[in-house]
Order: structure tokens, then sequence, then C-alpha cells
């Protein structure tokens, strides 16, 4: 199980229904939106993250029929969260939710929103604890103009004008008895609780709470910040040394000198992906004069660097690195050694790139008395807090 329940002191039992049953149309995907992945999760991972990070585990994924296996595949290590089928409108979806969510306070948010925040959920679950309702809204950035069927043009006073996002959050058997009262369509939650007869309360929302809607929503690095790193390292080539790069042992008769296993190329990338998460180089965290780090097998080092960084809330979202040597020829295991960084790293062969260099017989590298490596990487804010 990747997520268990978590504790919490709410005195109301909380459920949340999160809507998936888009489609990818107006964002040009041939697939549900909610199934996009932005840097390493997709969209409904991202909103799942946010809600267990609020202590909410009664949770029901609305999906169509045909989305169904794929979301239930991604949700399966999501303990207890459960999907129930939408209907032919969004209303039909949300009563369908509903009714597989029996509690106190029940959040209702789009599966295409996977910016929002636990910070943001606990809010509207507040305001809906003590007022019955909490709807996050953000006011209009934009003046609104509306224009009448002979084509006037009014302007409308900013000041007074939201625009709701969700969550929005609500008394459960209040929202449940406005849904079931009143028939029609309706583009929010907050509206079928307003037209039955209730007074929605708004709650600070957030700018970056985007929902995905457009290609344009679709770029990972808009609201999602990235950090970038670099590393560089070289070592001795001699005699009576195993040659081990990227973690993989190269029959040759030199190896790399050092402390460690001189792994040259995995030491360029733990400095890269170090400096981007703001941490002391390998030089500060695993010293030379340290006798815990002689012959040290470094892909374990890489494998201790990776879980800082995500102790940051960040994760590795690509590696680049080149190896600079005259001898041996390292074309032959390539392959071997992006295999066995990635999977060190935890991320997709296709994330991480090595490729390799000469100097053209120049310099020490050129006379195959040493080898240097260069990596570059970035990394993806996770979200999580
Ligand atoms: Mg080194």
């Amino acid at each position: 199980m990747k997520y268990a329940a978590t504790e919490t002191s709410r005195p109301l039992a909380v459920g949340a229904v999160i809507v998936c049953a888009g489609k990818g149309e107006r964002c040009g995907l041939p697939y549900n939106k909610v199934l996009h992945r932005i840097g390493t999760k997709t969209t409904l991972e991202y909103v799942l993250d946010a809600f267990f990070d609020a202590h909410i585990h009664n949770i029901t994924v609305v999906t169509s029929e045909q989305d169904k296996a794929l979301i239930s595949e991604l949700v399966v290590c999501y303990d207890g969260v459960r999907i129930v089928t939408g209907g032919s409108t969004r209303k039909e979806s949300v009563c369908n939710g509903l009714i597989a969510t029996p509690c106190d306070i029940v959040v209702i948010h789009d599966g295409a929103r996977p910016y929002v925040s636990p910070d943001l959920i606990t809010r509207c679950i507040d305001s809906a604890t003590t007022t019955g309702s909490g709807i996050a809204a953000v006011k209009c950035v934009n003046t609104i103009k509306r224009i009448n069927e002979v084509g006037k043009v009014t302007s409308l006073q900013r000041s007074q004008l939201f625009e709701t996002q969700t969550p929005q959050t609500f008394r459960y058997k209040d929202i449940l008895d406005a849904y079931m009262r009143l028939d029609g369509e309706f583009t929010d939650d907050a509206e079928v609780y307003e037209k039955a007869g209730y007074n929605p309360v708004l709650v600070d929302g957030d700018y970056s709470n985007i929902k995905i809607t457009t290609p344009r929503d679709l770029l990972p690095a808009a609201p999602i910040g990235c950090r970038i790193g670099v590393g560089f390292d070289v070592h001795r080539l001699e005699k009576g040394r195993k040659l081990i790069l990227g973690g993989v042992k190269i029959d040759y008769p030199l190896g790399l000198v050092g402390h460690s296993d001189a792994d040259v190329l995995v030491h360029a990338i733990m400095d890269a992906l170090l400096s981007a998460a703001d941490y002391p180089d390998i030089g500060v965290l695993f010293p030379d004069t340290d006798d815990g780090y002689l012959g040290a097998n470094s892909i374990e080092l890489l494998k201790r660097v990776v879980a800082m960084v995500e102790a940051r809330n960040l994760s590795v979202a690509g590696i680049s690195a080149v190896v600079a040597a005259q001898r041996p020829k390292l074309a032959p295991h390539i392959k071997n050694i992006r295999e066995t960084l990635s999977s060190a790293i935890g991320i997709e062969d296709s994330r991480l790139n090595v490729s390799a260099t000469t100097t053209e017989g120049l310099g020490i590298i050129g006379a195959g008395e040493a080898i240097a490596a260069d990596a570059v990487c970035m990394l993806s804010e996770t979200g999580k807090k």
C-alpha cells in the first residue's frame, strides 16, 4: 500500500467526492485528463495525495465506465479509495458520488485540479463545519463585461466578482438534499446549493489551483516549481583498480582511483541532485576522511541522495550526463548504465540519458590517465507539504 490512512482529530466525519468523469477533448488529449502525467505523477495522483495529506480517506472517485479499469489500477495503492460510475451529466455523477460517500461534511473536487493544496482543503472543511459550506473562490483578476441581446456591453463591478473553484464543501445532508430536489444543469455544486435555498460561504481559494482545461494548462513546468542542478567529477585511472561507471563494472586493465569505488559518473549525478535540492556536495556529505566510505558502493550512496531529495518534497524529473573518456569505448555499456542508474533512482530509463565522448586526445583524459563526468538534473516540486 503506497498511502495508508492517517489519524485526524476532526470532530465530524469528512468524505470526498472526486469527479473524474470528463474527457480530454478540450485539452486535445485522446484520453481523460485526470490520467495525464505532469512530471512524475498523473493529475489524479496529485489530487489524491493532497486529500491524503489533509487526512481524508473516505474518498469516492467518480469516473466513466470507459475509464474505470485504468483509474482502478491507479487508485489501488490509496488505502480505501472507492470508484463509482458517473452519469450522463455532472449532476448525475456528483449524485452517484454523494450516495457512495456517507459522512457529516463532504468535499466535492474536480479531478482535473491537480494543484489543490491540503491547506485549501482544510480551510473549506473548517468553513463547512462552522457555517454549513466552504466554497474555494478567488477574486476576479480581469474586468468582466456582459453583453445583452442587442449587443450592449456593460462592465461589471470587479470588486464584487469571484471565480469559484473546487474544493466545494458542504454539510452532507444539505448538499444531498439540494441535489435530490433540483432538476436541471448546473455549472458547480455551489449553484445547486444556492438554488436549493442555502447561502454558500466563500473561502479564499488559490490562483494556482487551476482546472486543466486547455493544452496550455498541461505545460508541466507552469505551476509546479522546477530546480536545476549541475555536477562534475574527475578521477585518475590506475592499474589494480576495478573500473565502475554508472554502477556497471567494465572490463578494462585500469580502474578509477578514489576513496570509494570512484564511480565518477555516479558522483557527478549525486552532486547535480544535491545542488538542485540545495544540499552540500558529496565531498561534505560523504568525506574521504571517513573510513565508513572506504570502498563505498556509489550506487548505494546515490540511493541515499535520492531519499534526501525526496525528503524535501522534490522528485527527479530528468537527468542528462556525459562521460569523457579516451578509452575504453563506452558505447556497448551505455544501455546497461542507463538501466542501472534509472533503477537506483526510481525513474523511467527515458528520463535519464548518458552519452560518452573522447577529448580528441587532449589533456589527461585524452592521454587515457583519467575519466571525467558532467551531469545536469531537473527536480520538480511534488507539492507535498
Ligand atoms: Mg568523485
